[in-house]
């Protein structure tokens, strides 16, 4: 009985031992596979910030190779092929020259100073001293505002003109759940491949800005639409929502009481905020949702012209992240907003001078 104890004994320690290798051996390779994940991820991570950096340096020589050769044609333009390229484009555009102009802040000092930049079209300004034509301008001025930017500022802001209603300068924006890159970047990435597509179609167009460090809230973005006298004013941003499954295109326009806009405003930011929506669907398949009519937003509010806000997908579902931050999905998008710019004007043409 005794002996027969002692043998369980010794039985059951060697069993416990062997558990407990066992059960080691599993966790070390447990944590040798959770390692591994943990290292993918990781480099996955690393990769994706490596992109970016690459991406946002790219943008930033871009755009100060531009500014570059935009300060040299500056420079070098005899003032009679200008106003000779002028007079054959048509009107005098007033700050149409700030896309020249890396730091807006600074444009907009040098207007509010009355030190009013050079106001030559950029379509003048790269053929003039070619000994080629201007290209001719088809007479319409778009200015594209990309949401957001690196900083973001937290001083308040009148929600109207004369409202007492306060809002922050200017939020920080969404970014891709699944991409990790930032609102900011893919509404400028569009914004820059939608200034070329409509350029190359004979607009004229003006961005509030070209870099990502910029400090410029809503009522400043709506001021350089105002002093471009613009035709249209177009805000491009991403969307997000809790619910990963929730996706497709939405505009945001002002209701048929905003306060601060004219009838005719309102009525055709309505009608362009619909326009915006179904073009870009049509060219990319995605859903249009209902469009959002809400007097709460700055940029609107302080709009002279029509205006809408363009929210090309959600950065919280997974397709639409991967689709909005990709090339081939931007191009996509381009192509759609700007068919949409050539359908609002050939339905409604320039707005009549108010006042
Ligand atoms: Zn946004």
């Amino acid at each position: 009985m005794k002996k027969k104890n002692k043998k369980l004994d010794i039985l059951m320690i060697l069993t416990i031992i062997a558990g407990v290798l066992v059960l080691g051996a599993a966790g070390t390779l447990i944590g040798l596979e959770a390692g591994r994940l943990q290292t993918e991820v990781d480099m996955a991570k690393a990769e994706r910030v490596a992109k970016k950096s690459a991406a946002d340096s790219g943008v930033s020589a871009a755009v100060a190779e531009s500014s570059l050769s935009d300060s040299n044609l500056t420079e070098s333009i005899d003032p009679e092929a200008a106003a000779m390229a002028l007079a054959a484009t048509g009107d005098v555009i007033r700050g149409a020259a700030v896309a020249a102009i890396p730091n807006v802040s600074e444009y907009a000092d040098a207007v509010q100073n009355g030190n009013l930049v050079t106001p030559i079209p950029r379509n003048s300004l790269e053929n003039a001293g070619t000994g080629e034509n201007p290209t001719e301008g088809n007479g319409f001025i778009v200015c594209i505002d990309a949401g957001h930017e690196t900083n973001q500022i937290t001083d308040l802001e009148p929600n109207g003109p004369g409202s007492e209603n306060m809002k922050q300068g200017v939020t920080s924006g969404t970014q891709g759940e699944w991409s990790g890159v930032y609102e900011y970047q893919v509404n400028l990435d569009v914004t820059l491949k939608l200034r070329d597509a409509l350029t190359s179609r004979g607009y004229t167009v003006v961005l509030c800005r070209e870099i990502n460090d910029v400090t410029m809230s809503n009522v400043q973005r709506a001021q350089i639409a105002s002093d471009a006298n613009a035709d249209i004013f177009l805000r491009i941003h991403c969307n997000s929502s809790d619910s990963s499954s929730v996706d497709g295109v939405l505009c945001y326009a002002p209701t048929s009481s905003n306060p601060y806009l004219s009838e005719e405003v309102i009525e055709r930011s309505q009608a362009l905020s619909r326009i915006m929506r179904d073009s870009q669907c049509e060219e990319t398949g995605q859903e249009a949702l209902d469009n959002l009519y809400q007097d709460d937003m700055t940029g609107i509010n302080w709009a002279k012209m029509p205006v809408t806000i363009v929210e090309m997908g959600f950065m919280s579902n997974y397709e639409e992240d991967m689709f909005l931050t990709s090339e081939d999905g931007q191009d996509q998008i381009v192509r759609g907003l700007a068919n949409g710019v050539d359908e609002y004007f050939s339905q409604y043409g320039k707005m009549e001078a108010a006042e």
